[in-house]
């Protein structure tokens, strides 16, 4: 967790960096009144661009610590029931085949 926090922090710098060096690049080619909205737009843009970024890896994260993958589902051999246990929640019966 301490290695996830700190790849988190790096990361969290980086795009601080980018942000910053796209910024000062505005800055540099239009005139400060024009270059203050487009940094905002382009800083909104980012957060947005780095929030899904998270989402996403939060997401396969979450599949990975799920064990069995979203694309992937079970069905019932007997009864035809959608599940991801063992055996199945319905009749019970562990036989199973793979499904999409
Ligand atoms: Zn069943």
């Amino acid at each position: 967790m301490i290695d996830n926090n700190k790849q988190f922090l790096s990361q969290q710098l980086l795009w601080i960096g980018i942000s910053l060096g796209i910024s000062l690049a505005i800055s540099f080619l239009l005139p400060f009144p024009l270059s203050l909205p487009v940094i905002i737009v382009v800083f909104i843009l980012l957060s947005y661009y780095i929030r899904n970024r998270a989402m996403k890896k939060m997401g396969m994260a979450g599949s990975v610590f799920g064990g069995n993958g979203s694309s992937v589902s079970y069905y019932c051999m007997s009864c035809g029931t959608k599940h991801n246990q063992s055996s199945c929640p319905k009749c019970g019966s562990k036989m199973k085949r793979v499904g999409s």
